[in-house]
């Protein structure tokens, strides 16, 4: 036997209601669910109940709606293109079924599947842009879980785009026919044009549309740097989300795991750069080459970080590299290791009448003679969020305690922030040096050190001392070595 498909008991179509009346039969609930869903439409409204809800009558206030405040008639269904029974009464609801089918209008019964003509979808509404969802009534929570994941795929602005793609219709239709004609859309829905409508530049993206049309030059490339966060996947922004989907290359560090990667589209070329600690596989020249060169291919290119790119990744370089070249680029922020690592341990980062400022650093500057800044910052009580720390642990505590701060003051290290198998330290600064040594920590790890770290939940950490004695031992033999 032939496969065949299975068939759809009721097809979507859209109908037309501008300026139209749709009538609304009820006065409760049911038929406000339906005014707010018929109100994000061009449709008049009738709204037929003798005893609205003041909630309904609200709506009406606020919306103009016609009220038609009387008992039930059929002559009230009259010239209205749909018509809803959303009554909540069973016989009500059928009757006015029964008149919409006599009048010839197509009818919906609230929660009664066989009196009705049509079904509502769940509704992302980018108008003119709509994308409507049916189950046939099968599923109107998984229509719902739908409509939620579908509307987080989109950009809040993509209606504006397609309206400013319709502006462009008659235009574009001057061009040949064919490949030209495809390419002016998809670098209109891709490229410059769609960027200025995404940063609410009107007037920008209709140049940018207008330069596309006129000019056949190569379409120009565009470098999204765009923060993955700390490594659980569901802590990307959707901004970020939706750049991935839509990039031809994405270019990611090591530290950026493969399940965010992953989201890209799947014929998006994935070009992993390193720079995990000890194994570069590209210099950081090499990358600002690498993103020049992808720009002037015309490639829409996401360049992954972890954490925020701004924050420790060596943006500033790239984006100095692009400006040179006049490469387009935005930065999509993300969430920073330190964040991640003061949510697992519910840390507040500022503690009124405690810690009012907050640093981040490495640690690596102490190795000099003078004491940095941020030394003085963390003694008046900062909070200080020390990234890439843990081979310079024993020289951060030893410099900070030297300069005065109290060998008491609260430490907590998160390995592996926000991801499932993330551990979890706390001590204090005279107990960091320990962390040097450890070989059971193999993950990223995050330290925060401050009085404000006191106000964390250290219910789910291991004390740092508890390893003391290995960091004190590897550290001595260490300067016995050198
Ligand atoms: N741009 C990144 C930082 C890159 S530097 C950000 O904003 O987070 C790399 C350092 O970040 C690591 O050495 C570690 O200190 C920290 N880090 C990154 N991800 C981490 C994680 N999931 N848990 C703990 N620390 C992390």
């Amino acid at each position: 036997m032939p496969h065949t498909a299975p068939k759809l008991n009721a097809f979507p179509v859209f109908v037309r209601v501008e300026g139209e009346a749709v009538a609304i039969v009820g006065g409760g609930e049911e038929a406000l669910a339906k005014a707010r869903l018929i109100g994000q439409s061009s449709a008049v409204l009738r709204i037929i109940a003798q005893n609205a809800e003041p909630e309904l009558l609200a709506f009406i206030a606020q919306t103009g709606a016609n009220h038609v405040a009387a008992a039930y008639d059929a002559a009230q269904l009259e010239g209205a293109v749909l018509v809803f029974a959303a009554s909540g009464e069973e016989a009500l609801d059928r009757r006015v079924a029964e008149d919409a089918r006599t009048l010839g209008i197509p009818v919906n019964a609230v929660d009664r599947p066989e009196l009705c003509d049509f079904f509502t979808p769940a509704l992302v509404n980018r108008a003119p842009v709509a994308i409507a969802i049916g189950t046939e009534g099968a599923g109107p929570v998984l229509a719902q879980i739908l409509r939620s994941r579908i509307d987080r795929m989109l950009s809040p602005s993509l209606g504006g785009l397609a309206a400013l793609a319709a502006s462009f219709r008659a235009a574009a239709e001057r061009l040949p026919k064919g490949n030209i004609r495809r390419r002016f859309w998809s670098d209109f829905f891709g490229g410059a044009p769609a960027r200025a409508v995404e940063a609410g530049e009107l007037s920008r993206a209709h140049e940018a549309a207008t330069d596309l049309l006129l000019s056949n030059a190569p379409v120009s490339g565009h470098i999204a740097l765009v923060g993955a966060g700390p490594g659980a996947e569901d802590l990307l922004t959707l901004r970020a989300h939706r750049l991935l989907m839509e990039a031809d290359v994405i270019v990611h560090d090591a530290l950026v795991p493969e399940a965010v990667v992953a989201m890209g589209r799947r014929d998006a070329e994935r070009l992993p750069v390193g720079k995990r600690k000890g194994c570069h596989t590209k210099s950081q020249a090499e990358i600002n080459a690498l993103l020049v060169e992808l720009g002037r291919q015309g490639k829409r290119v996401v360049r992954l970080k972890s954490g925020d790119p701004l924050v420790f990744g060596r943006a500033g370089e790239e984006m100095a590299a692009l400006r040179d070249a006049d490469i387009a680029y935005e930065v999509v922020p993300g969430v920073t290791a330190a964040f991640a690592a003061a949510a697992d341990f519910e840390l507040p980062l500022t503690l009124r009448g405690v810690s009012s400022s907050m640093v981040f650093t490495t640690g690596h500057d102490l190795k000099g003679n003078s004491l940095p800044d941020w030394a003085k910052l963390a003694i008046s009580g900062a909070t200080v969020a020390v990234y890439m720390g843990r081979s310079v642990a024993a020289e951060v505590a030893g410099r900070l305690i030297e300069a005065g701060l109290s060998p008491d003051t609260a430490v907590a290290v998160v390995e592996n922030a926000s991801l499932a198998n993330r551990r979890r330290f706390h001590g204090t600064l005279a107990d960091l040096p320990s962390l040097e040594a450890r070989a059971d920590l193999s993950g990223p790890v995050m330290t925060i050190i401050g009085d404000a770290v006191a106000g964390a939940n250290f219910e789910r950490s291991e004390p740092l001392a508890a390893h003391m004695h290995e960091g004190v031992a590897k550290a001595t033999s260490e300067k016995v070595q050198s």
